[in-house]
């Protein structure tokens, strides 16, 4: 039984609709009793300005947090962030929202650097450069003890992506520091929604056999599918034996 999503987004980074407290009221006609707005970061050197919010829109998306706790005070409405990797940027997370009060950041990998270009980890994360540096992307969020979980990490699954043994070893190792570390990896309704390819089996049945611990999420871009695909990634997990947590009960 989920109680809290964790994953949820607002306007202000351009590819999506609703205020705070519209994914509150709708977290409190589901049922849940914790909703966690985590919209995408604003980066300090303005960085991917189309799909991210802006530096000075901080305050606001603040204020938005405290209404919604403030109008629907049968959920617990958590104030968090998506956060870029980015290692270069962990000490201004760190400052900027773990310091000054945000009750949780998550890890994303969206985009990677390859031989000096940037690709989308969406369906660009193909070869030995591609996967040493998604890896190594993972692996600095899982040792800088910043985040409460990495949001789709299978979403290199993106496009027409190909489970072979450069890619199982790559999650292997990804996976192992997850477990090690007790940071637990996303399960995405998104995913399903938009048949983007995630959640990706093999990379699942890999984090099952690691002893993984999974957040289940909706990646809400809209009020309407703050619960959406819940129970869906629920039994989904259960036919893997995935261990789901909640690191924000
Ligand atoms: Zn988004
Ligand atoms: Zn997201």
């Amino acid at each position: 039984m989920i109680t809290g999503v964790y994953h949820t987004h607002t306007f202000r980074c351009k590819h999506a609709t609703g205020e705070v407290v519209d994914y509150a009221r709708a977290a409190a006609a589901t049922g849940l009793a914790r909703l966690g707005a985590a919209d995408h970061t604003p980066l300090p050197d303005g960085r991917w300005p189309g799909v991210r919010m802006h530096l000075d829109e901080l305050p606001a998306y603040e204020a938005a947090v405290a209404e919604a706790r403030r109008d629907v005070p049968s959920v617990r409405v958590l104030m968090g962030m998506e956060c870029d990797v980015g290692a270069q940027y962990f000490p201004w997370y760190r400052d900027t929202f773990l310091a000054r009060g945000y009750d949780y950041l998550i890890a994303s990998v969206h985009f990677l650097e390859v031989d000096g270009r940037e690709v989308s980890a969406f369906g660009g994360c193909r070869g030995a450069a591609a996967l040493r540096d998604w890896s190594g992307k993972c692996l600095a969020a899982i040792d800088s003890g910043l985040f409460a979980f990495i949001a789709h990490p299978d979403n290199i699954a993106c496009g027409d992506a190909v489970w072979n043994d450069e890619v199982a070893a790559a999650v292997d190792t990804v996976c192992s520091a997850a477990a090690a570390r007790k940071l637990p990896l996303e399960l995405n309704s998104l995913g399903l929604r938009e048949r983007r390819g995630y959640p990706w089996r093999p990379f699942w049945e890999r984090a099952a056999v690691h002893g993984c611990g999974v957040v289940l999420s909706t990646d809400a871009h809209r009020p309407g599918d703050t619960a959406q695909g819940l129970d869906e990634l629920a039994t989904y997990a259960a036919g893997l034996g995935l261990r789901v947590v909640d690191p924000l009960a």
